[in-house]
Order: C-alpha cells, then structure tokens, then sequence
C-alpha cells in the first residue's frame, strides 16, 4: 500500500522550491536592510502560550491548533503562528534593556488544522517580523513601507493595503460596549459564531463573511469614531507617512484580525489573484501582549507573510528566478562517463550547473533530457573526442558547435557562463 503525505500538507518540488528560495532571500535581503535580525524559534511549544496569547475566542485556539500530549503528559501545540513564540523568546531572553528596540524576521512552517483549499493549507510557511519596544507611528510606517518594497522587489505588484485601527485599551472598551449593545438588539440575525461571541468578543462579527452578519454590521459603529485622542493622533501619523511615501492604502473599518491581541494599527494585503484566499500578509500592532506574557510593558507590532500565497503571485509575475541553465555533460560511453565525471565536479566547484549521464545512452535520448533540464550548453564526448582529448560544445540556443579540448572546458564554460576570463 502507497503512503500519501497528510491532507493540507504539501511537498514544494524543485521548480517551486526555487521560486520559494527567491522570494526567502529577497526577504532576508530586504528586512536585512532595514535592521532586522533574523530569528529561528522552535516549532512546538506548551499550549497555554497559544491560548494566553492568541485568545481563547478565536477560530485558531477553539478549533485549529495541532495540541497534543508528550511523553510525559505534558500539553504541546504545533505552532500556528510566529508571534506568540516570538514574545516568548523576547521575554525569555529579555532580549533588549528596557529602551532598546529589538528588530526580528523569521521564516517557517506553521500548523493550523483548518478546511484544505488553494491557498488554506495545515502546514504553510510564513515570513515574519515583529519589532519590540517602539511605539511611535514611525514604526508602523516604517514596517508598511518596508512591505511594500518587499512585494516589488520580489516582484509582485498591486496588492491592495488595507489599514485599521482598533484602538487601546483605554478607547476600545467604550467601542466594544457600543457594539455589543448594537448586535445584541439583533442577535437573530446574526450566525451562530457570532451569536455565542456576542457576550465575550463582540467586535469578530465585523469581519464575518457570513452574509446576514455582514449586512447587520454595515451599519453598526465604527471604530474610528471611537478612538480617543493619543490613538486618533497615532493612525493619523500612520496615514500621513504612507502618504508621503507613496504607498496607497484603503481603510478598512471592519478589518478586526482574527486574533485578541492586536491594538491600534491592524492591516492587510490582499491580491485579486488569490481567489478567496486572498489575504497574502496581515499583522498589526500589540502593545499588550509582552506584558500579558509576563514581560515589561513593551510596545510591539509585527506582520506575516504567507508563503504559498505569495510564490503563486510571484509564479504569475517575472520575477521568478531561472531554474536552469548551466551545461549537460553528455557522454556517450563508460570511458567518456570516467573521463566527465571529475571535470562535473570542476565545473560544479566552480558554481556552474553541471549534469552528466552516469548510465550509457543514446545521443538522442541524452540531448532530449538536456533539454528538459533546460541547460544553456550540451558538452558532447564520444569515443572519437576522448582519443583526442576534446568535446564538442553546442549551445542549446543557437544552435552553435564549436570544439573546445577537455582541459579548456571549465575555463571556456566560466567565461561563457559567468562571463569572466579565467587566471
Ligand atoms: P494570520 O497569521 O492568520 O494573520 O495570517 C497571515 C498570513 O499567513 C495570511 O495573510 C496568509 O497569507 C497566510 N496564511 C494564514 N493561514 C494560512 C493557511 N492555512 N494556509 C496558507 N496560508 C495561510
């Protein structure tokens, strides 16, 4: 009996994988720039952090975690999600004096048991970054702006910004009252999730798709009537640098996340493209959640990239980088095949993409699988070019054949490939 991989968990073959390598290191690139450090966190963790942290309200903690128990009977969850461990290992490592602004990006898998579709997977990667201990509207600009640069240099343009804010501490109770008032008058109408929430976490029937949820809410209270003054200034600060920066951003007063603990700037990035899953990154800030953690009362803010989302845009625009290139070394013959196989590891050694045939075969067979490998050049030797030492070297896109000798391969394929004379 063949074994499958688990549903919702997915094998990234090469030619994806090479879309996924870019994209991973304009990223690194990018936030490297920008002065963040990279982090590596561990994919389990005890379960209370998911469910202090993300709130036991949400989709994710009720019904999406992979929790189990250890050998020693210990509850242990897969991670969904980069944030929570993040504040753990700030707060482990207080990472940071008290003033300091602590910068990190991630990259990785998480887990979340929901519904396999394009786009919605158990297992998918997220690039993320979070930043601790600032929390001026410089910060929030900053990360936005920084995003935005990521997607065009990854080359992915017309994603749509779509910014919130949810207020604080202080502004949000008033809102979330006036909420609750306003959907408990009509909680009949509303879907059975959002009627059980209505009590303890009103404001997650404002992005509900369900229609009936969503036509009660258009006309409910927005939160940005709510906010007091420090918030009011703080979105204000946000939208004007976007502005100045050229970034176009659309707000979006039902756009709560899905998760309790974000305050103040929430956003999104949406692509048409998608389909229904079309939210390509998401985050906003927390400035809670350090010291809900057990840390210092510190300010954050942070932001996730979905992987998979984002290669299929990027599979879709030019900036795929070349999966193929380099020379097929084809050697028709057990003598050629000894004689290639250390010039392969020359020219490997050299950072040239180098193939050759280990079995014997036809020339028509070899040059067909040259060709499906996409190389750039064909190296041919037969018996008659091994007598005299040479090949015959043809460029797949022209078509060209020249003879070059076995001891000028690597430097004649450096200057052709690498475009650099050999010394
Ligand atoms: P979230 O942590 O839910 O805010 O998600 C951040 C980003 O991760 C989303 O905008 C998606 O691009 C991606 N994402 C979230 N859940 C999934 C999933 N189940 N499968 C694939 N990508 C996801």
């Amino acid at each position: 009996m063949k074994i499958a991989a688990i549903k919702g968990f997915n094998d990234i073959l090469p030619e994806q994988a090479a879309v996924w390598r870019h994209i991973e290191s304009v990223f690194h690139r990018v936030l490297g720039a920008w002065g963040y450090g990279e982090i590596r966190l561990p994919l389990l963790e005890y379960t209370e952090l998911f469910a202090r942290s993300i709130g036991g309200e949400t989709d994710i903690v009720e019904k999406e975690m992979y929790t189990f128990s250890d050998r020693s009977g210990r509850s242990l969850t897969l991670r969904p999600e980069g944030t929570a461990s993040m504040v753990r290992a700030w707060v482990q490592h207080t990472l940071g004096a008290p003033a300091e602004v602590g910068k990190f990006r991630y990259v990785g898998p998480m887990f979340r048991y929901e519904r396999p579709q394009k786009g919605r997977y158990r297992q998918f990667y997220q690039l993320g970054a979070e930043v601790f201990g600032d929390e001026s509207f410089y910060q929030d600009a900053e990360m936005l702006i920084m995003l935005a640069r990521f997607f065009h240099e990854v080359g992915v343009e017309g994603t749509k910004l779509h910014l919130n804010s949810l207020g604080c501490q202080a502004c949000r109770p008033h809102y979330r009252d006036e909420l609750q008032h306003f959907l408990a008058d009509r909680v009949d109408r509303l879907c059975d999730d959002c009627r059980r929430r209505v009590p303890q976490n009103p404001l997650r029937a404002l992005d509900c798709k369900q229609p009936a949820c969503r036509e009660v809410v258009a006309v409910a209270p927005r939160i940005l009537d709510y906010l007091d003054a420090p918030c009011r200034e703080h979105f204000a600060g946000v939208t004007r640098l976007l502005t100045a920066a050229g970034v176009e951003y659309e707000i979006d007063q039902f756009m709560v996340r899905g998760l309790d603990y974000y305050s103040r700037t929430t956003f999104e990035f949406l692509a048409g493209e998608l389909g229904a899953q079309n939210a390509v990154g998401a985050g906003g800030r927390y400035d809670n959640l350090v010291a809900e953690l057990g840390g210092r009362e510190t300010p954050a803010i942070g932001f996730a990239v979905g992987m998979e989302r984002l290669a299929m845009l990027v599979a879709t625009a030019a900036g795929a980088p070349p999966t193929e290139g380099g020379v097929a070394l084809t050697a028709l013959g057990a003598p050629a095949i000894e004689r290639l196989f250390p010039l392969q590891q020359e020219l490997c050694a050299a950072g040239i993409r180098a193939l050759l045939n280990y079995r014997e075969k036809s020339l028509k067979s070899l040059l067909k699988k040259a060709d499906r490998d996409g190389v750039r050049y064909v190296l041919i030797v037969g018996d008659q070019e091994l007598e005299r030492e040479e090949a015959t070297l043809r460029d797949m896109s022209t078509g060209e054949q020249r003879t070059v000798l076995l001891t000028e391969v690597v430097p004649t394929m450096r200057r052709m490939i690498h475009g650099r004379q050999d010394n």
